[in-house]
């Protein structure tokens, strides 16, 4: 039984047997960013740090050291905000998870919160499978969320009820709902936010501020950590069971890592 399922809380024995057992490491994305009066910078990290951590226990995963920061120019106009450019986050993404595959990792799940992170996480999935023989699936949480508690959250918003529950899950001190102040415009970021999210059309936005003028918006004011734990379960459950099915029809349709390198030594 492992005391922690967070791979740096981990011996090198301990490590080398739980990839023997089941070869799955799961990386969480986040970001460092401004979230307003009432949440801490790090909120995206958390989320899908803790998200992570419940999802490799119900798969026997781990869950690697990621970087706390992620691709977030949006957020530079405030204070709080550290940016990796594309290029250095695909790079960190790469080589953390390259590590791991040189000691027996074969199947990735990257666990994204933070939609900045989107586009340079599916060129660093598409590299750790074509050349590191990795088999990835990458789960953006945060939608996952939204799926689930979107209705009764009043949508996915920066700020907004569904972040402050993934961090009260976690670590409710950090939580400060008694300084909710000046959240932004909602009918106003719900448009912006349903004109990113898009299927077919994606417009640059110049920065938060073309959502939400105040850095944020949303209506966090009923969070309680009771309803972010039973949120963090019921996302952890449904990502669980959606990456257990599409990792077993992956294994069949491609015969996982392993017969990668066969095709390619026959070749
Ligand atoms: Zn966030």
């Amino acid at each position: 039984m492992l005391p922690s399922r967070y791979f740096i809380d981990l011996t090198q024995p301990e490590i080398a047997a739980q990839f023997k057992q089941n070869p799955l490491v799961i990386l969480p994305a986040g970001s460092v960013e401004q979230h307003g009066p009432h949440l801490p910078t790090g909120t995206d990290t958390f989320a899908s740090a803790v998200i992570g951590h419940a999802v490799a226990e119900r798969m026997d995963g781990l869950v690697l050291p990621a970087t706390p920061f992620g691709v977030t120019p949006m957020h530079m106009p405030f204070e709080g905000t550290i940016t990796l450019t594309p290029e250095t986050y695909i790079r960190v993404v790469i080589e953390t998870c390259v590590s791991t595959a040189k000691h027996g990792a074969k199947s990735l799940l990257i666990l994204n919160w933070h939609e900045g992170n989107i586009p340079s996480l599916a060129i660093a999935a598409e590299t750790l499978h074509r050349e590191h023989d990795m088999t990835v699936l990458t789960v953006q949480a945060c939608y996952v969320a939204e799926e689930l508690y979107g209705e009764s959250c009043n949508g996915l918003t920066h700020g907004g009820e569904i972040e402050a529950l993934a961090v009260l899950a976690h670590r409710a001190d950090l939580v400060h709902l008694d300084r909710i102040d000046y959240s932004s415009d909602h009918a106003h970021g719900h448009k912006m936010d349903k004109l990113r999210r898009t299927r077919s059309y994606q417009p640059v936005l110049t920065d938060i501020r073309s959502i939400a003028p105040t850095g944020w918006f949303g209506s966090p004011q009923h969070a309680t950590a009771e309803k972010g734990t039973r949120m963090l379960a019921a996302i952890a459950d449904a990502i669980a069971k959606e990456a257990t099915e599409i990792f077993r029809q992956l294994d069949g349709v491609q015969g996982g890592a392993a017969e990668i390198k066969h095709l390619r030594q026959v070749g």
